[in-house]
């Protein structure tokens, strides 16, 4: 007998399969699920009809973005609900129990409760160590856990377990599923126990925290096929909403990667300079960092709460962990300048301007992400044109800002569409970062380069207009057709809403179409110096 099939409720080894109407053949007429068959009111992807129990295309993807096989993963409503399917399929009321590692994460306990079964708790060592011994002897006293839900790192206290230690607990408790939650598993430096599942071994992951869909509710349970049949057997009809499905497909896009990476790289530096800032403080007894959140010991939590709730900052008090015990997201700039607030620091960092762009087109798919503030501005940009790459490297590095780019474009037909989209998509997302442009006004930089010399005047008036002055004689710098020079500016004169004009002269193409960028990066860099960066936006109003 395999193992899920020694686990699993004797009582449900007889359950049929959900009955549903089967996900859609194309081309078929459906006249099999009593759906309404006019387009729904709410505009929209077609909601009118049920979605795709278990969408291949998503939970492909999924596996591919875990690293496992399909038929190892089971895509859920949330991480939270692959936790109640675990304790549906698997927990007898009256008789079962479950092992938890306290403190933790309540929904384990809560989800076993419902279903009926016992819960038992190990504990963190007092200064929140992971004790696997502990673990072990909690699982060996009496009838062996049914589930053993291991959280890493561990919400609220950030402990990461280590992977071995979770290894050699699934091989020491063979009659028990060993669930390691990796909700926060993109923000720790361990590997993922999802390449390794199999037998007693189940990983969870989600969509919800470093990937920000929260809101769509997507997660997935990741352990052996048999186990994960039993997940689907005990899961409702049509669990995942279409809405849901197409987010989640949107934000996994393959060009959208490297801005979660950025993002995800973000929170980890803020949280980094979070945790040495309250560290300083003395009402903060300890300090636990990991995930995407801290864990604060703190002396007087109710005057904490008050001085909280006075600035409009909301946090988790978490008294059962710890007295004192406060669990704290990682938020944008400004929120945690309003955290550091309440705790008397007062932040000297300018205004984190940042804004985040994506465009999808029948041609191109595009993410733009630019961080004006950065303290160690990043910049990485692949629009599957080399030269146009570097061409957007200057103007981001002249120009001082933080830049991911990244464009799926039809670039097998020619770049046109992927460098006009991209010009677009850059001014946007520079036109959304300054804000109300209080205090910026005209700027312009010249720069000769070898026998080049090129002038590039900006005025972020709220006008488009774009002028450019200059001919080129080759047809192509490397990939870079020369007649899109003039577009590019065009495209972000438009998008960014203000009048550009570029004049330029000189013998050498390369030295002309990089000469332009690089100016267009320089007077940028005045402009949004001025646009607030140093944070001393000028009195003279919006423009
Ligand atoms: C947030 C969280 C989850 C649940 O996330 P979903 O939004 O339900 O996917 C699961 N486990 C832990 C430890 C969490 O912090």
């Amino acid at each position: 007998m395999s193992l899920a099939d020694r686990l699993v409720r004797p009582d449900l080894k007889d359950l049929p399969p959900v009955d549903l109407a089967g996900a859609p053949i194309p081309g078929t007429i459906r006249l099999d699920a009593n759906e309404n068959p006019y387009e729904p009111l709410a505009g929209g992807p077609t909601i009118n009809r049920y979605p795709d129990p278990q969408p291949a295309p998503l939970r492909a993807r999924m596996a591919d973005l875990y690293g496992c096989q399909p038929d190892q993963l089971w895509v859920t409503r949330g991480s939270d609900d692959a936790i109640d399917l675990l304790c549906r399929a698997f927990l007898r009321p009256g008789e079962d129990r479950i092992v938890v590692v306290e403190p933790t994460f309540s929904a384990y306990a809560q989800f076993a409760r419902i279903q009926g079964a016992k819960v038992d708790a190990a504990r963190l060592t007092d200064d929140y160590v992971f004790d696997e011994q502990a673990v072990l002897d909690v699982c060996k006293q009496g009838i062996a856990p049914k589930l053993l839900f291991l959280c890493t790192p561990n919400n609220p206290t950030a402990t990461p377990i280590d992977p071995d230690a979770v290894r050699r607990i699934a091989a020491a408790l063979p009659d028990t599923l060993v669930i390691a939650d990796e909700a926060y598993g993109e923000f720790a430096d361990t590997t993922s126990l999802a390449l390794e599942v199999g037998g007693n071994m189940v990983v969870l992951r989600t969509l919800s925290k470093a990937y920000g869909l929260a809101g769509a509710r997507i997660g997935c349970a990741i352990a052996d096929p048999e186990i994960i049949d039993w997940l689907a057997r005990v899961s409702p009809p049509y669990p995942l909403p279409t809405p849901s499905i197409d987010a989640a497909m949107k934000a996994l896009a393959p060009e959208r990667m490297p801005v979660h990476q950025a993002r995800i790289e973000k929170l980890l530096a803020d949280r980094t300079g979070l945790a040495q800032q309250l560290r300083g403080v003395d009402e903060v007894r300890a300090l636990y960092e990991g995930g995407s959140y801290l864990f604060l010991i703190v002396a007087d939590p109710q005057d904490l709460a008050r001085r909280l709730a006075a600035a409009g900052v909301k946090v988790r008090f978490r008294p059962n962990a710890a007295p004192g015990g406060v669990r704290v997201s990682i938020g944008t700039d400004a929120e945690n300048r309003a955290l550091l607030a309440v705790f008397g620091i007062s932040a000297e960092r300018p205004q984190g301007r940042r804004a985040a762009i994506t465009r999808d087109t029948g041609e191109t798919a595009i993410v733009v992400e630019v961080d004006l503030d950065a303290d160690d501005p990043k910049r990485r940009i692949d629009t599957g044109i080399g030269f146009y790459d570097h061409m957007l490297d200057q103007i981001a590095g002249h120009g001082g800002f933080g830049l991911t780019l990244a464009c799926t474009g039809d670039t097998h037909i020619d770049g046109h569409h992927s460098i006009e989209d991209v010009a677009l998509a850059l001014g946007e997302a520079l036109d959304a970062a300054v804000g109300d442009r209080k205090g910026i006004g005209r700027f312009g930089f010249a720069l000769p380069m070898d026998e080049t010399s090129a002038e590039v005047l900006i005025d972020l008036s709220g006008r488009p207009f774009a002028k450019f002055d200059g001919d080129f004689s080759d047809e192509k710098v490397g990939d870079f057709p020369t007649q899109m020079t003039p577009h590019v500016f065009r495209s972000l004169a438009d998008s960014m809403r203000a009048a550009i004009h570029v004049r330029v002269k000189g013998d050498n193409d390369h030295h002309k179409v990089e000469a332009c960028f690089k100016a267009f990066g320089r007077a940028l860099r005045q402009g949004l110096a001025t646009a607030g960066g140093g944070g001393v936006p000028s009195t003279k109003g919006v423009l």
